[in-house]
Parts: structure tokens; C-alpha cells; sequence
């Protein structure tokens, strides 16, 4: 068994809102929702200590119980909310939230079992057969209602900035409802609508697990397939990956090819192989 991990902040000058943290039979992958500059949160710790509470409470929970993700899930949202819920306001529409990945392997080794929420993705290589790819593409069907404006303006512009602002205020609108999207933040109830399954652990080769900033090449960009990415990490590895991802990136700065909220985006990759 081999377990690989890159991570990377959007500007080596702002904290990695991303955390990953592995077991030798767990990976989880968090990815904190950004408040965009101007935009209020209610909370005093910001979204890094959020995502990395949350990612490292949620790796001790799955690694000490058995019982479902999604339990485990709801209980570290649980746990996360209890450190600041006398200090910070949790009902602030904006307090901090994440998308969360995780994958475990069962006790016996014969299962393994996976959880996303929100715009994370977890890649399964069963094989020669196409990779089952599970997304909860709840969020970004919720956004396409809201982005065209957005999408028309210039990235790095202050029009674009704005309306960058005014497209998450809006999505806050449809966070934790019902008919909107699910995302953990202050309420453990999120978890019971994670996308869960699992696989038994001989039909798997590998997985990976990425947060949507290491996504991007695929699902944004349209320049690899995921059984392309899935080769590139087994090859050369996560922080090549990343490193395609941003070059990328920088070859579209103003997002005129591929219309985007943010430039650059935390990105991180987890690769674990079980040949
Ligand atoms: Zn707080």
C-alpha cells in the first residue's frame, strides 16, 4: 500500500484553507469555503481553523469508531461547533464551512468505505473499466443559477470582485436547506446528506482523493480525463498534479477561457494505491 499527498495554498501568501491528514487506514481531505475580502463571517478563527479542527477531529473519529462516516462526520461538525459556539455566531449565515472526502478501509481490510460532501471528489480505479468518479455536484448546480454575471467580467478586475462577493452571499442563501446544498459547517445534521458508499477492497487499485482546487483539470478545465489524472498521480505523483493545474492557470489569468470565482484555488491530492 502506498499513500501519496500534495497540498498547496492558491498564493504562498494566504493560509491553506485545504487540510489532509491520513491514517494507515484513513484519508480525509477538507476543503474550507473562503469568505471573500469585505464579506463578514461571524467567526474570529477563520475558515484555516475550521477546516483544519474540523479535518483532524474527523481523521481521530474515524480512526477510534467503527460505525458509519457519516456518523462520524456528524459527531467531529459536532465537536468543531462546541470549541466556538460561546465565542463566535454559529447562525451567521457566513460562519465558516467546508466540503469534506474521506475514504477507510475496514478493520478486516476487506471493505472500503467512502463519504464526500459537497464539491470534493473522491476517483475509484476499480480497474480497467472507466473510474467511478463520486461528486456531489449539488453546489455547483445551485451557483449556475447565479455565476453568469460573474462569469462575463474580467477575473482580477474589482467588477469581477464584487460580484465574486455578491455570488457567495447569494449561495449562503441555499447552504444547509433543503432543495439547496450541504456543507459541514455549525449544523451535524449536513452529514446525513454525504453521498456514501463502499467497495470491497480486492476490486480496488487505487483512489484519490482531491479537493476542487486539484480537480480543476478535469472537471473546469476540460485538459485530462480522470483515468489520466489517476495515472498522473500513480507516475509522478500529487504535486504534479498540482503543479499542471497551476500552469494552467496562470495561462488563463483573467479567466477568459475558463470562466472562474477564483484564480488560483487551494489545492490538494490525495493518491492511495493498494497494489
Ligand atoms: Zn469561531
Amino acid at each position: 500500500m502506498r499513500l501519496r499527498l500534495a497540498t498547496e495554498p492558491a498564493s504562498p501568501n494566504r493560509p491553506n484553507e485545504d487540510f489532509a491528514g491520513v491514517t494507515s487506514n484513513a484519508v480525509v481531505v477538507v476543503d474550507g469555503a473562503g469568505t471573500p475580502a469585505g464579506l463578514e463571517s461571524g467567526c474570529s478563527h477563520g475558515v484555516a481553523w475550521y477546516a483544519h479542527t474540523l479535518g483532524s477531529t474527523l481523521l481521530t473519529a474515524v480512526t477510534q469508531s467503527t460505525g458509519p462516516l457519516a456518523e462520524s462526520l456528524s459527531q467531529a461538525i459536532k465537536t468543531v461547533a462546541s470549541l466556538h459556539d460561546f465565542t463566535c455566531d454559529l447562525s451567521h449565515a457566513g460562519s465558516p464551512s467546508a466540503t469534506v472526502a474521506m475514504l477507510r478501509r475496514t478493520e478486516d481490510g476487506d471493505v472500503v468505505e467512502w463519504l464526500v460532501l459537497a464539491d470534493s471528489v473522491v476517483v475509484l480505479d476499480t480497474g480497467p473499466a472507466r473510474p467511478v468518479v463520486v461528486c456531489d455536484d449539488r453546489v455547483e448546480r445551485i451557483g449556475a443559477r447565479y455565476r453568469a454575471q460573474m462569469d462575463d467580467l474580467a477575473g482580477g478586475s474589482p467588477e469581477h470582485a464584487e460580484a465574486f462577493r455578491r455570488y457567495v452571499e447569494t449561495l449562503r442563501e441555499h447552504r444547509n436547506r433543503e432543495g439547496g446544498f450541504w456543507v459541514a459547517a455549525a449544523d451535524p445534521l449536513a452529514a446525513e446528506h454525504a453521498l456514501t458508499g463502499s467497495v470491497p477492497a480486492g476490486r480496488l487499485r487505487a483512489a484519490a482523493l482531491l479537493s476542487d482546487g486539484a480537480s480543476r483539470l478535469v472537471d473546469l478545465f476540460g485538459l485530462a480525463t480522470w483515468r489520466q489524472v489517476l495515472d498522473l498521480l500513480n507516475g509522478r505523483g500529487p504535486e504534479e498534479l498540482i503543479r499542471r493545474t497551476r500552469e494552467a492557470e496562470r495561462g488563463d489569468p483573467d479567466g477568459s477561457r475558463w470562466p472562474r470565482g477564483k484564480a488560483h484555488d487551494d489545492a490538494t491530492a490525495v493518491f492511495w494505491s493498494f497494489s
